[in-house]
């Protein structure tokens, strides 16, 4: 937490808006749009509700085909599942570790020669690396596809000098409490079509029709963030520029000091991409003498967390039955991958010891 953040909350309560909503909500959307040059935004509940909200606009339903990729946390495609969409899985590139365009073309026409043009196209951009935006783009367009962007983990990402999130039709933020910065819990659904965020503002808080009596005439949903919450997230504007130089500091700290080890790789960087650097990711080669799984281990002995790589979505027990279009890179990545510690508090002391660990496991 920076400093402001408490006195936004104080406010909140001096006034007695402890409501769902109230100025600190109005607040903090000003902030996310200004932040991201975009027109509107709907600050909700979490990211999956973002999500999950952005498919019903698009009018997602009972067996629709949606694409997403494989390589990403569960939550870019469990909300296909919540409205009994088909998934269809699309591997990723080594260039960026994110959806691969030669694969999403295949899965278009897979869904195609079955009559059926997908509803939509999730695009995440993984640990904070943009994808391939352009190639992405030029897809989506070329086939009439609305785009979502999942920038759950790529807020201050920027791909040609533009924020992640605001490529597509939709963009989803997540404030969760891993992120970047966080609300504790929360989301936000973000557009420059200012009717599709109307809409999201009606569905998240209920859907209650204009009239002075509770009347519906569509299922609604709780999805909206409160005003405390938001409080948070308004603090929290103020530091998302130091905490990505922060974040990349910590991925530079890493790359000089165990980058020369033969064997070492990280997420590539692309000339177009400017990485938040959320997580440092980096790959054991397989030849080493060492494995991800071990140098976590001797990391964990030192009482020092790191982590997996997410686990490629279709390999995981629940999705396993739907469509994948496979390059095999995110099974590869997932076999040679770790997630270095990577917060924003972390000290040079700190870093240098992970470091002094991680080549050590490597001799
Ligand atoms: C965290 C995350 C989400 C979900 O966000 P919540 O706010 O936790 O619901 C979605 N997609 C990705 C890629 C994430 O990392």
């Amino acid at each position: 937490m920076g400093s402001s953040e408490m006195q936004f909350i104080k406010e909140a309560f001096d006034t007695n808006w402890i409501a769902p909503l109230g100025p600190n909500v109005d607040g903090f959307e000003h902030d996310i749009e200004k932040y991201l040059n975009i027109k509107s935004s709907a600050a909700l509940s979490s990211g999956t509700a973002a999500l999950h909200l952005a498919l019903i606009l698009l009018g997602v339903g009972e067996g629709d085909f949606v694409i997403c990729p494989s390589f990403t946390f569960s939550a870019s495609a469990n909300p296909i599942i919540y409205q009994k969409a088909t998934p269809v899985f699309v591997d990723c590139e080594l260039e960026s570790w994110n959806m691969n365009p030669d694969q999403l073309e295949e899965a278009i026409q897979y869904c195609l020669r079955r009559n059926k043009k997908p509803k939509a196209i999730i695009v995440v951009h993984l640990y904070g690396m943009p994808a391939n935006m352009d190639a992405i783009l030029k897809i989506a367009n070329d086939q009439g596809i609305p785009l979502i962007e999942d920038a759950a983990e790529s807020l201050g990402s920027k791909y040609n000098g533009l924020h992640t999130g605001t490529f597509g039709t939709m963009g989803v933020l997540s404030f969760n409490g891993n992120k970047i910065i966080t609300t504790s819990g929360g989301g936000a659904l973000i557009s420059d079509d200012a009717e599709l965020i109307r809409k999201t503002k009606f569905l998240a808080t209920q859907a209650r029709d204009n009239a002075p009596h509770y009347q519906h005439s569509t299922i609604g949903y709780n999805y909206r963030l409160s005003n405390i919450c938001a409080g948070i997230g308004r603090g929290q504007m103020e530091l998302i520029d130091l905490r990505v130089e922060t974040r990349r500091q910590n991925f530079q700290y890493y790359e000089k000091n165990i980058g020369e080890i033969d064997g070492v790789g990280f997420q590539p960087e692309s000339a177009k991409s400017f990485s938040n650097r959320w997580l440092t990711a980096i790959t054991i080669d397989p030849h080493m003498n060492t494995s991800p799984a071990k140098i976590r281990m001797v990391l964990e002995e030192n009482n020092i967390e790191s982590r997996p790589v997410w686990k490629p979505l279709h390999l995981q027990p629940i999705f396993k039955p739907y469509p994948a279009f496979l390059t095999g890179h995110s099974e590869l990545i997932f076999n040679s991958g770790l997630c270095l510690p990577s917060g924003s508090s972390l000290t040079s002391s700190q870093l240098e010891q992970i470091c002094t660990i991680v080549a050590k496991t490597c001799n």
